[in-house]
């Protein structure tokens, strides 16, 4: 016997690893080059010269013992002294080492956040376009997720909607911005309201509704948008992050947690948050790549090539009448589909070789993603094929 909800997990593809597959498939009966995969969210430029210059002479110079050894749970607190001055620099915080925990990813951060949070019968509020492994991590964590509609003209938030869905049994609400998959940033206008309800809301049922603030993406954004810190807006917020995209390092798995000391009694959810980690057997992050992470904390890959990706790809698709709204971030675009079906519309996408991932995954029926962290000359040869999509519709 094992867990059938485990077994479901380990045995279910999801809808963008299948198209991915398939994709393979196919470039080995047609070509790699005539087969336009634009499924996975993996970055496509190299990290900076400096991680790896950087983890050569950790090899090199450190005492092994100690550079491959356990480092604290929570990390090494001389990396954690250098994350929080960074931060605090950055953003006028007033972290110490205290206040952060180093994970093994945002995906882990965001665990770590749901199961110390989690108590029974807890809800968690995620707004629609969403990153699908949200309900695994809140299931996971034996909570519930209650879904935000999308709010098509903007994926900002749809507040009347949110307002219906809080109450008294909410936890926490996830706010991922800049957006997988919409590539919207969410406006300062937008967190101050959010901000505003949750206090309100807080204070009517007599206990903290916390935002659990998810921020890979937070450095690939476009045209100087600006990102609002969401803890300077709401102090019940935990901020998961991770290098995996800012410095293309995801397969390292480093990230962490911050619990800024305006959290309601920080050092009691810090620790549970300790605690969760624990229980996951997550013992430390990476103890080499939690040094790298601390040396390259101002440093970014080369994110250029995601605009021109962008730009050329966002001007050409709305030339052809597809309808997107602008992203501010991310490598994502979110056009709506060009049927009300989505999983239709990637069927027929997917005669021409074109890989998109229908937007219902997502929570936002009657769009797809398009992953565009992929070399510019594929997004140059896919043109004339979205092209020839589009014409299939008029
Ligand atoms: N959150 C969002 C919105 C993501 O898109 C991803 C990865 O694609 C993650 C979290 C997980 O990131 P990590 O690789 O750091 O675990």
């Amino acid at each position: 016997m094992v867990n059938e909800k485990m077994l479901a997990l380990g045995t279910s593809r999801s809808v963008i690893r299948e198209l991915f597959e398939y994709g393979r498939k196919r470039a080995a009966i047609v070509g790699a080059e005539n087969v336009f995969d634009f499924s996975l969210g993996n970055p496509s430029v190299p990290a900076p010269a400096s991680v790896n210059e950087e983890a050569i002479r950790l090899l090199r110079e450190s005492d092994p013992v100690t550079l491959h050894g356990y480092t604290s749970a929570a990390g090494d607190p001389a990396v954690k002294n250098t994350l929080a001055a960074a931060l605090n620099r950055r953003f006028g915080m007033d972290y110490t080492g205290e206040n952060l925990y180093c994970t093994v990813g945002a995906a882990a951060a965001l665990c770590c956040c749901l199961r110390g949070l989690c108590c029974s019968e807890d809800e968690f509020i995620v707004f629609a376009p969403y990153f699908p492994e949200y309900k695994v991590f809140i299931e996971g964590a034996g909570g519930k997720m209650a879904l935000v509609p999308p709010e098509i003209e903007s994926f900002q938030i749809d507040f009347d909607a949110l307002e219906k869905l809080l109450n008294p049994r909410t936890k926490a609400v996830i706010v991922n911005s800049p957006n997988n998959p919409s590539g919207v940033v969410y406006s300062t206008g937008t967190i101050t309201k959010l901000a505003a309800l949750l206090n309100a809301k807080s204070t009517e049922y007599g206990h903290p509704i916390y935002i659990i603030a998810d921020e890979p993406y937070r450095e690939i954004v476009y045209d100087d948008a600006e990102v609002p810190y969401i803890p300077h807006f709401y102090k019940n917020t935990l901020v998961c992050y991770s290098w995996s995209k800012s410095l293309s390092i995801p397969g390292e798995r480093i990230g962490y947690v911050a619990v800024p000391k305006a959290v309601d009694e920080w050092e009691r959810v810090f620790a549970a948050i300790a605690g969760a980690g624990r229980s996951l057997g997550y013992v430390n992050a990476s103890s080499l790549f939690q040094r790298v992470a601390a040396a390259c904390v101002n440093d970014t890959a080369d994110l250029s090539v995601y605009a021109e990706n962008r730009r050329l790809l966002l001007d050409g698709l709305l030339s052809m009448g597809f309808t997107c709204v602008e992203p501010g971030g991310t490598f994502y675009l979110f056009p709506r589909s060009l049927e009300p079906d989505d999983i239709a519309f990637s069927e027929r996408a997917k005669a021409h070789d074109l890989l998109l991932v229908p937007g219902s995954g997502f929570g936002a029926p009657g769009h797809v993603r398009i992953s565009y962290c992929v070399p510019t000359e594929r997004i140059r040869r896919a043109l004339p094929v979205f092209e020839a999509l589009a014409r299939d519709y008029r």
